[in-house]
């Protein structure tokens, strides 16, 4: 039995050079070890453009060189790949050059160029393409049969179909035929066809609309019973934006059939709109990958979309058509839409965003044919006056914010919405589906509002598994900020240290202290800081931050005892611990911490610890924030914290016993770099103050004060927080506004340096082992972490190798950086994991028994 097909779709740019082509034959080689493959090309880049452009001359009976330039390319990739454009081998691809020459030639002398003839004079574009494609495989070694994909893929025009969408943009139902390919591709492991073509049941050429090729490819896949489609071209997958004009789009890494299709129709058109319906019918893996970095991962299509709401991208499609109707005769007149839909269908044109209001009812429309100033929309005017007035807006262009369950996210999306700001927005349309809000605005306002709109929207988005790097990260821009680190100056002690081949911790101390400084003199409206300690346990780092007149915050008895241990008893102490034993909150006492208790539970418990103590309480604020969900802290399935609108209860049952409260205390997560957080959570406290009694003194707003971690993150803007806490502090004289900052204080601070073990190249990916992984520094594992990785060794040499730095532990999760830029390492070369000095070492273990990286302090 014949082995499974693969099909390989590669795109106009995939094709253009001979640089490509020798990826196409090496990944069609090595494809075909295993399967058969077949290879689905468009025309060269820029190719369709040029011959549509000589169609229109042609048709204005205007002279056009465009076929000799298209020519000109096709010899010269020949050359490129070695070959004598001339040759024998090659007179298919000038015969169907020659063909469009031809039939332009009729065109022009008639002045006419019936969408029929059109088609043709297109499609010699992919055909001149694979046949040159054929020859150069085989000149690197590839032997590929070349199919006429018109002998393939069979239209089923509809009777009241017009000859623009028979001809141009025909239908191509998906049935599963293997005997169809089988039969002419002979027992060749590698077979060579055209996208964007096919053939009328009536044996004319015609084709599958702008951009067709990914949807020929689909019903290709089907058609061989392939186990899956692969979509070569320009960019590494789909992305939350069209990363050519937002560099900030992140990569994403899976995504489901309709959420994918949405995108495409929207205007994501690294795939045709087209192309998912057959491969979702039949249930077929859809992979993205790019033709210039083959050893990236891409994006992969498949299944239904999961269930909870999400934005997954901002798509925007230009030089589209909003048309509108008002009259009274609208309001109560049944059959109205009938009467102002039925002139559409009679002029094939298609009808995209609708909205409709008492008195107007207006639409969109993508593509018009013939254009506005054509007679089909003339005509669709003229029939649309005699039910209004009319209003159109053109050219106009359509922004959606695309997800899933979008009317779930409203919350998440209202503060983005601010992009529209002073402009204009014409009409406004969630999908019935709801996989999208869309607007639609002037069609130059379309590109700066995508800008926005993601900036806002994703720029500040925690780690969520389904994306990846940024479009500027998989290019290999430098690393953020990296010539102003501490580690670039003191490069050279580094790497001393790490020259005896350990992984090391290295805490620089005068970060610490610079960190620590900056947020004091930022925040006077804060009277005090207290230091969570558990980011950075290290007795230096304490000592450090206790010098600065940073009180310590501990949330184990074992953390109040070495604070003590490392400060003497001057220290102030918070303890601040959750489902701890009672018998922590005596020892805790004991050695002068302040207590924080987060339930009723010590009034029955330990009575006689509460008799004439003041404690603070810890309230749950109802609400979370944070880069991950396992560190949001607030919110009713958290386990911290008694609900704020419980707290009366809390109170006499405290007081029962004998206490008084002295603090309210509250923390909503870590990594938050919105500053109005703080500032809502100490309007809660505050509002609440007075019911907590006389004795209260101070309001604790908790930390989670994040830095920006991935590229492109904004930082915590201080002034903002200062300027929204302020007035906070000055409503409530007598009473200390606290702050517990950790990884804001010491995560710049640290570095972990890690030996390079083996550089590996499985398949296409290359792996970078290290030292250590997971039991050093389990944050990319745990939350899916992304922390800088430099080779420290090589710095500043630029990046050059795309690879996964892993770790040696046994767990495929011990990965320390996806998908990374990195100047080639060698065996022993020390790579610097940045960030590393909050949860780092603090979280470690001896998992495999292999012993974390230990640590060392420079002062
Ligand atoms: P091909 O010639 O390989 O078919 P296309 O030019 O049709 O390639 O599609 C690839 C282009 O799609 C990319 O270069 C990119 O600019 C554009 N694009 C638009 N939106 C997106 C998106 N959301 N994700 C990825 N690419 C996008
Ligand atoms: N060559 C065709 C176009 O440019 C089809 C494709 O590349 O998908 O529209
Ligand atoms: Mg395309």
């Amino acid at each position: 039995m014949n082995p499974a097909w693969v099909v390989l779709k590669f795109g106009g740019t995939s094709v253009a050079s001979f640089e490509r082509w020798r990826t196409i034959a090496r990944e069609a080689a090595a494809r075909a070890r295993e399967r058969r493959v077949l290879l689905v090309c468009s025309a060269l880049a820029g190719t369709t453009d040029r011959l549509q452009e000589a169609v229109t001359a042609a048709r204005e009976g205007r002279e056009s060189d465009a076929v000799e330039r298209v020519a000109r390319a096709h010899a010269e990739l020949a050359s490129a790949a070695g070959l004598d454009p001339a040759a024998p081998a090659l007179a298919p691809m000038r015969a169907h050059l020659d063909e469009a020459a031809r039939l332009l030639r009729g065109a022009w002398l008639t002045g006419e160029a019936p969408p029929r003839l059109a088609a043709r004079i297109l499609a010699s574009g992919e055909l001149a393409a694979t046949a040159l494609g054929a020859v150069v495989l085989a000149s690197l070694g590839v032997g590929a049969r070349w199919l006429d994909v018109r002998e393939l893929l069979v239209s089923a025009p509809r009777p009241l179909d017009s000859d623009e969408r028979r001809y141009l943009a025909a239908t191509v139902p998906a049935v599963r035929a293997p005997e169809r390919l089988d039969a002419p591709a002979g027992d060749a492991a590698v077979a060579l066809t055209q996208g964007f073509i096919a053939r009328t049941p009536a044996g004319e050429t015609c084709l599958l609309g702008r951009g067709g090729s990914d949807t020929s490819a689909a019903l290709l896949a089907v058609l061989a019973g392939a186990e899956t489609l692969e979509i070569w071209t320009d960019v590494p997958g789909l992305f939350t934006a069209d990363p050519r004009e937002v560099p900030s789009a992140r990569l994403i890494r899976r995504i489901g059939y309709r959420e994918a299709r949405e995108l495409a129709s929207l205007g994501a058109k690294v795939l045709h709109p087209a192309c998912l319906e057959p491969a979702a019918l039949h249930g077929m893996p859809v992979a993205i990958r790019c033709t210039p970095h083959p050893e990236m991962d891409g994006t992969r299509i498949e299944g239904e979309q999961e269930a909870h709401p999400a934005v997954t991208a901002v798509t925007c499609r230009r030089g589209g058509t909003l048309l509108s109707v008002s009259t009274v005769a609208m309001w109560d007149t049944p059959g109205f839409l009938a009467r102002f839909f039925a002139p559409f269908e009679e002029e094939g044109i298609s009808v995209d965003l609708i909205g409709t209001s008492e008195a107007t009812v207006s639409v969109t429309l993508d593509a018009v044919p013939d254009g506005v100033e054509g007679r089909p929309f003339k005509r669709l005017l003229a029939r649309l006056e005699e039910l209004g007035d009319v209003q159109v807006i053109h050219p106009a262009a359509v922004v959606s914010i695309v997800g899933r369950r979008i009317r779930a996210t409203l919350g998440e999306v209202a503060p983005a919405l601010t992009a529209f700001q002073e402009r204009p927005v014409h009409l406004i349309s969630n999908s019935a589906e709801d996989l999208n809000l869309s607007f639609v605005v002037d069609d130059d306002e379309g590109p700066p509002l995508v800008q926005r709109l993601h900036d806002l929207l994703f720029s500040a988005r925690g780690d969520d598994p389904r994306l990846g790097p940024t479009w500027e990260r998989l290019r290999g821009a430098p690393e953020p900020d990296a010539g102003a680190a501490w580690w670039v100056r003191r490069r050279a002690e580094l790497l001393r240290l790490a020259g005896d081949g350990q992984p090391h911790y290295v805490y620089d101390l005068a970060t610490v202290r610079e960190r620590a400084r900056r947020l004091r003199a930022a925040l006077p409206a804060v009277g005090r800081f207290y230091y969570s300690m558990k980011a950075n346990p290290h007795r230096a780092v304490l000592e450090t931050l206790a010098a600065e007149g940073y009180g310590i915050e501990c949330v184990s008895i074992q953390e109040v005892e070495a604070a003590r241990a490392a400060l003497g008893s001057a220290a102030r102490l918070l303890f601040t611990p959750n489902f701890c034993a009672v018998g922590e909150y005596g020892r805790a006492a004991a050695l002068g911490a302040e207590l924080t208790v987060d339930g009723p539970h010590l009034a029955e418990e330990a009575p006689g610890l509460l008799r004439g103590r003041g404690l603070a309480v810890r309230l749950d604020p109802g609400w979370g924030a944070g880069h991950h969900a396992k560190v949001r802290t607030g919110g009713p399935s958290s386990k911290f914290g008694h609900p704020a609108d419980e707290l009366d209860a809390l109170r006499s049952a405290l007081e029962g016993a004998g206490a008084r409260i002295t603090g309210l205390h509250a923390h909503l997560g870590s990594g938050i770099l919105d500053a109005d957080a703080w500032p809502a959570l100490a309007r809660l406290l505050a509002s609440l103050a007075a019911r907590a009694g006389d004795a209260l003194q101070w309001l604790d707003l908790g930390g989670g004060l994040g830095l920006p971690e991935r590229p492109g993150q904004p930082a915590l803007d201080l002034d903002a927080l200062q300027a929204g806490l302020e007035p906070i502090a000055r409503a409530l004289p007598g009473i200390e506004l606290r702050l517990e900052p950790g990884r804001y204080l010491v995560a710049e601070a640290g570095v972990l340096l890690a030996p390079v073990t083996q550089v590996r190249r499985k398949r296409r990916t290359v792996f970078v082992g290290v030292g250590t992984g997971m039991n050093s520094l389990i944050r990319p594992a745990l939350y899916g972490a992304w922390h800088p990785i430099v080779n420290l060794t090589r710095h500043p040499a630029p990046p050059d190798l795309f690879a996964q730095v892993v770790g040696p532990i046994c767990e495929s999760g011990d990965v320390l950086g996806r998908d990374r830029w990195l100047a080639s390492p060698a065996r022993g070369d020390v790579l610097l994991i940045g960030n590393a000095g909050a949860y780092g070492h603090a979280m470690a273990s001896h998992y495999n028994l292999r012993p974390p990286a230990e640590e060392t302090v420079l002062a």
